[in-house]
């Protein structure tokens, strides 16, 4: 699956423009989790990430280039949790190195179930509200969590740990963004595009209408490498089938 190497080259190469602190990365965390979601109600809220307004953002990509996440790693670009005293900018970008399936329909499965694996991950204190319509992730983060020690190498175990119950996982990335720097908005177009390429996957998996100059989604196969490789190949296949 290389379809998102190109949104995940150029995520890294934004981010090289600044310089993050890589947390530890352990198996063992030792954080309560919730079973269902939590509500924190803002008056036992320390802050929140990603609301109020302030730029907020999140989407996964998945690849089995392996040198693009050579191994799991946890990056912060900003203050960590027990640093931050009021509302800040939020971003959660995660980057999945994964086996490949050589199937495209379970490869596209795969993607849609990882996706989903968030709204597993409820660490007590930490209530995370996403919407997939904009791409937004919001985070509030109860007084008690911080009191308690709460910080981002904990929440980045918990969500490698989580997506690696997945054997498919082979290294996932996860990074963390709090400071409202300057490039937010091009990361934003990034989470749009990768939702664009998700779309127009599902289409050329499902679509045998092969008409590239009426299509609504010819500027992502202009664009993505392999796309329209993959359209051609999956009409190919059903054609095969059919005789
Ligand atoms: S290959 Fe052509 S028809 Fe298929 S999704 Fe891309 S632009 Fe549309």
């Amino acid at each position: 699956m290389e379809l998102y190497n190109g949104i995940i080259s150029d995520t890294l190469e934004l981010l090289s423009a600044y310089t993050p602190k890589k947390l530890r990365v352990y198996e063992n965390v030792n954080w309560e989790m919730c079973l269902s979601n939590e509500l924190i109600l803002s008056k036992d809220a320390a802050f929140e990430l990603g609301g109020n307004r302030l730029p907020s953002l999140n989407y996964s990509c998945v690849t089995t280039s392996k040198c693009l996440v050579p191994k799991d790693e946890i990056l912060l670009y900003g203050a960590d949790l027990n640093e931050i005293k009021k509302d800040t900018a939020f971003g959660r970008i995660v980057l999945l190195n994964i086996n490949d399936l050589n199937d495209d329909d379970r490869a596209y499965k795969a993607i849609k179930d990882l996706e989903y694996v968030k709204y597993n991950i409820i660490p007590k204190g930490y209530m995370i509200r996403a919407s997939s319509f904009d791409k937004r992730e919001q985070v509030r983060v109860s007084k008690e969590a911080v009191r308690k020690g709460i910080n981002f190498e904990t929440i980045g175990n918990v969500y490698i740990n989580k997506l690696k119950e997945d054997e498919l996982v082979k290294s996932a990335c996860i990074i963390f963004i709090t400071e409202n720097i300057p490039k937010f908005k091009e990361l934003n177009a990034y989470a749009n595009k990768v939702d664009a390429i998700t779309q127009t996957l599902n289409h050329v998996l499902n679509n045998m209408n092969l008409d590239c100059q009426s299509c609504n989604l010819k500027s992502i196969c202009d664009e993505v490498e392999g796309m329209r490789k993959l359209h051609f190949k999956t009409i190919e296949s059903v054609n095969r089938y059919d005789n």
